[in-house]
């Protein structure tokens, strides 16, 4: 999604092709792929077509309105979820993103560019949340660490998200989410320590088929 966009011209093409009832019947994916976040109101999301594609101005007209209400069908728990994949990047200028990162993320890769403080979730979990800058590049990686303490053993699972973003503006954007949605950003560096493991896994979760250990837990 993130990673093979279409442009605004091969959605004007492929929408200019589709029947009405080929409209209604568009997945939430499909439907959510060729809509866009409205320029000045990036909260919402339209269509960016133009007449010039159609056949007429009226086939303008209709398609603009059943893609519409087919935009009004999918839930806010999707639309807020594809949100959370339009922030991520894809950080092809960053070493990290070809490296072998299986043995792990360390803390020195990066320099701590934004504190995002905020008081724990519980009592017995601790969270932080920062924005870093990589070592090598000018990649900006959103991350967020948390630790369950399950008094069970000395051995607290942890867990580590490092989300590629383009800017500080979208850093900001994503601390507005929950633990839990961040496991839906891609691309991202999952990095999981669970209790009962002997070591750490890190790996890439590059798009939603990958979508491997999943914090589940927390708020
Ligand atoms: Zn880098």
């Amino acid at each position: 999604m993130q990673n093979n966009k279409l442009s605004l011209e091969e959605i004007n093409i492929l929408v200019s092709k589709l029947s009405l009832k080929e409209i209604e019947n568009l997945s939430d994916d499909e439907i959510l792929d060729i809509s866009m976040p409205r320029p000045g109101h990036p909260e919402a999301l339209g269509f960016m077509l133009q007449p010039p594609y159609f056949k007429s101005t009226e086939h303008f007209s209709e398609a603009m309105h059943a893609l519409g209400i087919r935009l009004g069908k999918v839930s806010a728990q999707k639309i807020e979820e594809n949100k959370l994949l339009r922030l991520a990047v894809k950080p092809t200028q960053c070493n990290l993103w070809n490296s072998d990162i299986s043995s792990g993320v360390a803390t020195s890769m990066f320099e701590n560019i934004k504190d995002y403080s905020e008081s724990f979730d519980t009592d017995a979990d601790h969270r932080a949340r920062s924005l870093l800058k990589c070592n090598d590049c000018v990649q900006l990686y959103f991350h967020e660490w948390i630790e369950y303490i399950d008094y069970e053993n000395g051995n607290d699972p942890t867990y580590s998200t490092y989300i590629p973003v383009a800017n500080i503006l979208d850093a900001d954007k994503l601390n507005a989410y929950s633990s839990i949605m961040l496991c839906g950003a891609q691309p991202r560096i999952q990095y999981d320590w669970p209790a009962d493991e002997e070591a750490s896994i890190a790996k890439w979760v590059r798009d939603k088929k990958e979508a491997g250990h999943h914090v589940d837990k927390g708020p």
